[in-house]
């Protein structure tokens, strides 16, 4: 079975940056899947994989247009320090929900001031060129339930 529309996909795979930092990686002996065509993965590797079959291996550069976009400055958002609880401890690097213009997004507190509290609701991947390295363990068929639910079992 070839990876495509209604197949749920299993890979192993690295992720590192144009540098060759390692940014992620998925475990040692277990995969990630994915039910394709549902843009649960960025598209530059969900094109990529398009075709090929359990066993083949990968190696895709990917550019953040098909990626995780470029940065945009809008995301980032200066709110006074008053918008938080009174006892809540905010510290840097701190991640929370956000309601947004563009929906709910996880925002990362990035500086501190006394009155203000700068968030940035970029992907931290954002503006990224990534390149992954892995490959297909598994394709298999949808079932009726992962491809009503949008997402695999
Ligand atoms: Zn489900």
């Amino acid at each position: 079975m070839l990876i495509g529309p209604n197949t749920v996909v299993n890979f192993s795979y690295t992720l590192t940056s144009e540098q060759g930092d390692i940014i992620d990686q998925s475990p040692e002996g277990e995969s990630m899947s994915y039910l394709h065509g549902t843009s649960s993965i960025i598209p530059g590797l969900e094109n990529e994989l398009i075709g090929k079959a359990a066993g083949s291996e990968f190696d895709v550069t990917v550019k953040p247009e098909d990626g995780y976009g470029e940065r945009i400055e809008e995301m980032v958002q200066k709110m006074p320090r008053s918008t938080f609880p009174a006892d809540a401890e905010i510290e840097l690097g701190m991640q929370f929900g956000a309601e947004t213009a563009q929906g709910q997004v996880t925002v990362v507190v990035t500086e501190i001031e006394d009155d203000f509290v700068t968030v940035d609701g970029n992907h931290p991947l954002v503006g990224m060129t990534l390149r992954f390295v892995g490959k297909v363990e598994g394709v298999r068929e949808a079932t009726a339930e992962e491809l009503d639910h949008g997402h695999a079992h």
